[in-house]
């Protein structure tokens, strides 16, 4: 078999190699997989992402999942500018940390790449990134009503989640996206060692040290405002999980992630079809 550089990997041998490599490895790379079968693996689960969270409600049209590459950390994967239902193996782009395109080839890129470039720079732990405009945290990023644990399931949340407010870091004047670097840093900088952060008026922007976490973070940051929001509904007190309980239930559910990916990759997949 040819011998597939990064540049290549995207096109008909990266096809050649993922379809070897699956028939051959699990979904979790064996111990000693090299840097470049790691990124394969990574390539593949993106792209699998990508059509799950569309097909989980948590993007449309807009939004985009990124995964840092295991062969130079200092560069990431993320599709070229399209919407994530329709991302295929084509479609993913390297970049590195200040956001220029390894291998464009004429593809657009997406104009708020820097949450991804400028996440990636500011945590070291983090392998991959997603920002949505995942509908039932705006209510949360736009009033004085944090977002909060409330359920089992939200536990990765811990505490009250920040809020960037891009008027801080940008005036009032812009157009709300995250368009530069020092948007992206500032961004960052709010996350904080945190799992998400809200963006006023906007949607949000998760983190995880593995593209299914992230995809685990961002369909239940979406399922704990919606259930927070009702609760908000019912009136009277509402007691959330204490920083212990929430710290506890996060780290168990971060080694659960395999099973809800599971379901998840087969509804995309039978959805994928029905269309
Ligand atoms: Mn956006």
């Amino acid at each position: 078999m040819k011998k597939c550089s990064l540049t290549s990997v995207l096109s008909s041998c990266f096809i050649v190699a993922f379809l070897g490599l699956a028939t051959l490895m699990p979904a979790v790379p064996a111990k000693g997989a090299t840097p470049e079968q790691e990124d394969a693996e990574r390539i593949a689960d993106l792209v699998l992402a990508n059509h799950i969270i569309a097909d989980q409600g948590v993007v449309d049209g807009f939004g985009h999942i990124s995964v840092r590459s295991a062969k130079n950390p200092n560069h990431y994967f993320i599709s070229r500018s399209r919407a994530p239902a329709l991302v295929s193996a084509d479609d993913i782009m390297e970049y590195d940390l200040d956001d220029h395109p390894i291998d464009a080839r004429g593809r657009a890129s997406y104009l708020e790449r820097f949450i991804h470039s400028e996440i990636y720079k500011a945590r070291p732990d983090v392998q991959s990134v997603i920002h949505s405009h995942s509908p039932a945290v705006i209510p949360f990023g736009v009033s004085d009503v944090p977002l909060r644990p409330i359920s089992h399931m939200g536990g990765f949340l811990i505490r009250q989640v920040p809020v960037f407010e891009i008027r801080e870091a940008g005036g009032n004047e812009t157009d709300m996206l995250i368009r530069s670097k020092a948007l992206g840093a500032a961004l960052a900088k709010k996350l904080g060692n945190g799992t998400v952060v809200l963006m006023r008026g906007h949607g949000n922007t998760v983190i995880g040290q593995s593209i299914k976490t992230a995809v685990f973070h961002a369909i239940y940051t979406e399922l704990n405002a919606r259930l927070q929001a009702e609760a908000l509904r019912l009136g009277g007190k509402i007691t959330f999980l204490n920083e212990v309980e929430a710290g506890k239930i996060g780290e168990q559910n971060d080694k659960l992630v395999d099973r809800p990916w599971e379901i998840w990759k087969n509804q995309a997949l039978s959805h994928a079809q029905q269309r």
